[in-house]
């Protein structure tokens, strides 16, 4: 897309489960519905900040441990996008429930040893996770965030080929409990090469120990700690995929994993919607219902409009990580950013129009003989889905990378380090013969019609979707010529330009999803494209915003301000340096020269 190519066959028809695999699922998530509505009091779960011993049995005994393990294993053996419908028939209830099966199985060790375990080390370790003991995914360290390679926790290689750990794993979620851990850490190789190596590290090692179980605003009940290695002992068959290639392991399971959260993001924001739906229709002041006043009538056509976006982003991504060989890493991106900025959207706008009763807990409002409603609840633990598996910023760059690729592909021979200008010559000269041509392509764009096999209305909004794919590329392209490599600096333009391709994306799936329910006669579209009116109407004035603004923005004012603030700052924590990095004293003194 960010080359101006809008290719609806990726998406059309819409992506549909088969019977088999549906029913395969419907059948778990029937038994644990069964099982939940009496044992799994999400309420009672966060008041305590503990799961109790009867429902880590409970989803042990379902084998919601092992839902993407296979069968040979011991697991149920089930779809990703059963998995994630799973996930999220357990957030509804629970919050912490869900994020500890979800950090157990999108990023535990099931998920890497999927991806790249032998068959030894699939054998040894699969059919225990699978009947009920616990994984944890240890990357985050306290100097370490966002930036993993800067990781300082350190392993050594011994005579005999066992390997020794040394350093802290900070907020790793199952990490208090673990069985069994997944530790990326720091290596050298004989040869004296510095990498990253992933083991598989059990929980009761010798030298392993929880320091501290960390509290949070929501999903309070997960169990999360800081974890030191001292001396840890590790054999030579616990490394995955090869000595130096823990972080490609990290990121690959990332990509995958990250398909949890659109997932549970996507289903609680359905639960909202049902609740919100009945609540504005009941509730009436000034002699209306609050979802009849037009404020709330606008409230709830967005909670209903991006509850299905994003049930169609998470169903997606899932289908295509179902085919097994496709490259998800961008839908995957997209999806995690998209549906945890939406879901906290929808989460406040509920709230909001719940008043008061939203921020009361829902025990308290049942105490008073009113149906309650856990909003308070939702609202905290949605809030963590814009941090964890890569925050939205790290998001937005994540994707912008891509985003620029192609024309890096091009034209990137032009700022390499020390290429000749020979080497310059010809890359100029491959730019002359493709640019002309792609760039008159995006401008005039292609013959009308293209989206005929659509509905009226929803072919109106793929043309626009199109029309501005191809904007979003002269855009982008227009930004490189401007700044160049520079552009790379530049995250809000960037940010700007990736939620444009996201919201295109999104509008391309919606048209795809709603066109399928009417060729399938499902009941439910006429009621669907109605809500979704409203959303491309929305949407795209949101897009037309962000064009705006990628040329008309307050961001280096920003920049700025930051920099005297941060100047200014004096409640440093200890070891930590006031004295700002010389290149962004270097820019404020240039933007204040400027402005003068
Ligand atoms: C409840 C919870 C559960 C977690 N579970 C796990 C787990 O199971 N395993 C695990 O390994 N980790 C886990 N984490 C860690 C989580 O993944 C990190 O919190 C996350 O990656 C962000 O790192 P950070 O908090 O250190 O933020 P920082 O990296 O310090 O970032 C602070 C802020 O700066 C922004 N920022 C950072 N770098 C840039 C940049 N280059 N450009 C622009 N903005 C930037 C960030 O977006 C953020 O807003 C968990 C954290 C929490 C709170």
């Amino acid at each position: 897309m960010f080359m101006g190519d809008l290719d609806i066959n990726l998406a059309y028809p819409f992506p549909a489960q088969t019977n088999d695999d549906r029913e395969e699922g419907d059948a778990v998530i029937a038994k644990f519905e069964a099982w939940a509505k009496d044992h799994l009091d999400g309420d009672a779960i966060d008041k305590a900040q503990e799961i109790p011993p009867h429902v880590w049995k409970g989803i042990a005994d379902l084998g919601l441990f092992g839902i993407k393990i296979s069968k040979e294993y011991g697991g149920l053996g089930l779809s990703q996008t059963n998995y994630v419908r799973i996930l999220g028939a357990v957030a509804k209830y629970c919050g912490s429930t869900a994020a500890t099966l979800s950090a157990h199985q999108s990023i535990g060790v099931p998920q890497p040893l999927k991806l790249f375990g032998t068959e030894e080390q699939k054998k040894k370790w699969l059919p225990r996770i699978a009947k009920g003991e616990l994984s944890a995914f240890a990357l985050t360290e306290p100097g370490a965030g966002s930036d993993p390679a800067s990781m300082v926790t350190e392993a050594v290689k011994q005579a005999d080929g066992s390997w020794v750990i040394n350093g802290e794993k900070l907020w790793c979620t199952n990490g208090t409990l673990a069985d069994l851990y997944v530790v990326m850490a720091r290596t050298t190789s004989e040869d004296g090469r510095k990498g990253i190596t992933a083991f598989v590290v059990e929980g009761r090692s010798e030298g392993l120990e929880v320091v501290h179980r960390c509290r949070f605003l929501g999903i309070r009940a997960i169990e999360n700690g800081l974890i030191r290695f001292r001396n840890v002992k590790v054999p030579a068959e616990n490394v995955i995929l090869g000595e130096g290639k823990g972080l490609k392991l990290a990121l690959t399971t990332l990509n995958d994993g990250r398909l949890g959260i659109p997932a549970v993001a996507a289903f609680v924001s359905k639960d909202v919607l049902d609740f919100s739906a009945s609540w504005a229709k009941s509730r009436a002041q000034w002699g209306k219902a609050v979802g009849s006043h037009e404020a709330g009538a606008q409230k709830l056509a967005d909670i209903a409009g991006q509850t299905y976006a994003m049930e169609t982003l998470a169903l997606y991504g899932a289908a295509l990580s179902d085919r097994h060989n496709v490259d998800i890493r961008m839908e995957a991106a997209t999806a995690k950013m998209w549906n945890s900025e939406r879901s906290w959207e929808v989460a406040d706008t509920a709230f909001q129009l719940r008043g008061g009763r939203g921020f009361e807990t829902e025990k308290s409002v049942d105490g008073r003989s009113e149906v309650g409603f856990p909003m308070e609840r939702v609202l905290r633990d949605t809030r963590i889905n814009r941090i964890v598996e890569g925050t939205t910023d790290i998001m937005h760059l994540f994707i912008a990378r891509e985003a620029l690729d192609g024309h890096l592909r091009n034209a990137g021979g032009l700022f390499k380090k020390g290429a000749s200008i020979w080497d310059k010559i010809k890359v100029v000269a491959k730019c002359a013969l493709i640019y002309p041509k792609w760039y008159i392509g995006n401008l005039l764009g292609p013959v009308l019609g293209k989206f005929g096999n659509f509905d009226d209305s929803l072919s109106t909004h793929l043309d626009w979707a199109e029309s501005n794919t191809r904007r979003l590329a002269l855009t982008l392209f227009h930004q490189m010529l401007l700044r160049g490599p520079k552009l790379e600096m530049r995250q809000l333009i960037l940010a700007r330009l990736v939620d444009i391709g996201a919201e295109l994306a999104v509008m391309a799936l919606v048209a795809s999803r709603l066109q399928t329910e009417k060729n399938r006669n499902d009941p439910k579209y006429v009621i669907n494209h109605t809500i979704m009116e409203h959303f491309f109407k929305s949407r795209k004035l949101y897009v037309e915003r962000l064009f705006d603004e990628v040329w008309n923005n307050a961001d280096l004012e920003a920049s700025a301000a930051a920099i005297v603030v941060m100047s200014l700052a004096n409640k440093l924590p200890e070891n930590s340096t006031s004295d700002l990095p010389a290149q962004e004293r270097k820019f404020c003194s240039d933007y204040t020269s400027s402005r003068l």
